[in-house]
């Protein structure tokens, strides 16, 4: 006996039907890296074709990436100061809120991802603020923290939420603090999403 699996292939609509992966390019979200200044475009030398761009680059790379039927993109921003506890993400003129307002201006119906820590912009490099005596990173003064840097990207526009600071508890925290400010139809992504594709 043979197996008639030609069937189910005989038939351009009915391949389509039964296919089981149909990968678009409203199916991938566009990483994009913020920095200070104009004009710069610089290559990430552990990432080839990744690029730290200044905003009015990054505008351009929003252009061209629409035009090919990108619908989503990641941001993430390198800002200039850094200090102990992040201070620069923290208020509504930082960087990536600069950012995501210019985007979102002249791109209105890209859909903005934010990613959500605090690495890139402590000086000690941790995800958060550091507990004086264990040197560690101290979960839920992080938290607080955490629920200001939300409601900054919120506040500026983003689409959704990507938090990458693995804290205890911060889902629930970002998901309280978005629905008290307003912002109950906000998503937050889960990084488990981007570990789960193998594009990351
Ligand atoms: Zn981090």
């Amino acid at each position: 006996m043979f197996k008639r699996l030609r069937r189910l292939r005989i038939n351009e609509n009915l391949r389509a039907l039964v296919q089981e992966t149909n990968l678009s390019p409203s199916d991938f979200i566009y990483p994009l890296f913020v920095k200070e200044g104009e004009g710069i475009k610089t290559e990430v030398a552990s990432m080839p074709g990744v690029f730290q761009m200044s905003l009015d680059e990054i505008l351009k790379e929003c252009e061209y990436i629409q035009s090919i039927g990108l619908k989503s993109i990641i941001l993430f921003a390198v800002p200039d100061v850094k200090d102990s506890v992040g201070s620069e993400c923290l208020c509504d003129e930082s960087i990536i809120s600069r950012t995501i307002k210019a985007i979102k201006e002249k791109f209105p119906t890209m859909f903005v991802v934010t990613d959500l820590c605090f690495c890139e912009y402590t000086d000690h490099g941790h995800c958060g603020i550091l507990d004086p005596k264990t040197e560690t990173v101290d979960n839920d003064k992080t938290l607080e923290i955490s629920a200001l840097q939300a409601i900054v990207h919120a506040k500026a526009g983003a689409d959704m939420i990507a938090p990458s600071g693995m804290m205890d508890g911060i889902i629930e925290t970002l998901r309280e603090t978005l629905d008290e400010n307003g912002f109950e139809n906000l998503p937050i992504m889960a990084y488990s999403t981007k570990f789960a594709s193998a594009y990351y």
